[in-house]
């Protein structure tokens, strides 16, 4: 009998059993280890979850800015990659592709592979911090540090009209004034039929600077029926600190504000940005509690449209409103129709949208501070999109957006107004 030619050997049926020798499938090298700094990284589990398939490319802004594959996500995860196979170190070059990222989650939004971009970029940002020069270490560390302790930055906030004079022109340009209204009262009545009582998270740059939208969130809540509680001890939550490599100040940031809102059945948060992070803090705690709390943690824009309102009586008069969806909103609480739905409520207001509406703006906590170049022209195309709608007041519920886009909207010459969608909705009840 004669030997069929198709017929194969057992052994090639094996997949890689006909790889010459020293050959081998892509992946770590064996007899190396990871190259990680002591502290949190990127976990093993959470790279694997990357197919390299590139579709997050043209959703990258910082992608979209240089072309290269270095400030894109596939090229940041890649790098991530070659520390956590021994193959390179988390030094300056890593560094520089892990600062120009932006934090904004719009590649984690498209990823088919649902990769946790997130946790990853706050993890890998801990590595770099040693690296940095000691006076820029010292530098974020005592800006971060204020941030967390509510007197120092009251007092800081005091100071400011003083310390303008010494700010550098860029920085002076986009410091907001502080607000002047005063402290929200510890509890606010609810208006009508009570409905139930929740807990307002009034933030620590939401609180100095942008006051009049926490006031506005109470008021307008109150007139709904809530019953507002404002825990007096609060602090910051911890949310710039674990986009900028202070994952264990972040920790115990959120630790304080899981025991001030102990308690409380619904903890409502005006900044969008601070929403979304205290969204997340189960994974960051890891805890029971910290899961819990989580669950009870919502937007303010979300619980309202959620809960209904009756439309003001009155609007404004005839103006045009153009949203502004934050990041972190969109991406990591989902918000995109609650706000135009609440603004939607008062008569005679026109809502446009804006072009490519869906790229950030630049802010991204202090990275307007620490990569200028790019934050400026991130900026720039904000502003010149948010003019070019003819809006005269500008919807955007987080504050960091806010300073971000009024600063790029009045070097354009533009008066347009940016506001809190709260206190667009108050304005109209004010009416
Ligand atoms: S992050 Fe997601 S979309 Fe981007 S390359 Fe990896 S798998 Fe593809
Ligand atoms: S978070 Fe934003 S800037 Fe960073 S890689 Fe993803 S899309 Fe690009």
């Amino acid at each position: 009998m004669t030997e069929d030619p198709t017929a194969r050997d057992a052994s090639a049926a094996i997949l890689g059993a006909e790889l010459p020798e020293g050959a081998r499938f892509v992946g770590p090298i064996p007899g190396l280890a990871p190259r990680w700094r002591e502290g949190d990284h990127p976990t093993d589990a959470d790279l694997a979850t990357c197919v390299a398939c590139g579709l997050c490319l043209p959703h990258c802004p910082t992608y979209r800015l240089t072309g290269e594959e270095s400030a894109s996500p596939r090229g940041r995860i890649a790098a991530m990659r070659l520390v956590a196979e021994g193959r390179a170190d988390p030094d300056a070059t890593f560094a520089r592709f892990m600062d120009l990222c932006l934090a904004c989650r719009a590649c984690e939004d498209v990823c088919p592979s649902h990769v946790p971009y997130g946790r990853m970029i706050e993890a890998a940002r801990v590595q770099i911090e040693p690296l940095r020069p000691a006076p820029e270490r010292w530098l974020r560390r005592l800006g971060l540090g204020v941030l967390a302790r509510p007197r120092l930055l009251s007092l800081a906030v005091r100071l400011q009209p003083l310390a303008r004079q010494f700010l550098p022109a860029r920085t002076r340009r986009l410091l907001p004034r502080r607000s002047r209204e005063r402290r929200l009262p510890p509890v606010l009545e609810p208006r009508g039929e009570p409905r139930g009582t929740v807990a307002l998270l009034t933030g620590c740059v939401q609180d100095r600077w942008y006051r009049s939208a926490n006031l506005a969130a109470a008021r307008v809540l109150a007139r709904g029926g809530w019953r507002v509680l404002v825990p007096r001890d609060q602090a910051c939550c911890g949310a710039l600190h674990a986009h900028h490599g202070h994952l264990d100040a972040a920790r115990a940031l959120a630790e304080r504000t899981i025991t001030t809102f102990r308690g409380a059945d619904a903890v409502l948060v005006t900044s969008a940005a601070c929403a979304a992070h205290l969204s997340e803090v189960g994974h960051l705690l890891g805890t029971p509690e910290a899961h819990a709390f989580a669950e009870r943690v919502e937007d303010v824009v979300r619980f309202l449209a959620r809960n209904g309102l009756e439309p003001p009586p009155a609007g404004l008069g005839p103006v045009r409103v153009a949203v502004h969806d934050a990041c972190h909103a969109l991406r990591v609480s989902k918000i995109r129709e609650e706000p135009r739905a609440l603004l939607a409520l008062v008569p005679d207001l026109e809502l446009v949208e804006i072009p490519s509406g869906d790229v950030c703006c630049g802010a991204a906590g202090l990275y307007t501070v620490l990569q200028p170049e790019t934050s400026d022209a991130l900026m720039r195309a904000k502003a010149e999109a948010v003019a070019a709608t003819g809006a005269t007041l500008v919807a955007s519920a987080n504050p960091g957006c806010t300073l971000q886009i009024s600063a790029g909207l009045r070097a354009l010459g533009s008066d347009a107004e940016v506001l809190h969608p709260v206190e667009i909705l108050d304005r109209a009840y004010g009416r």
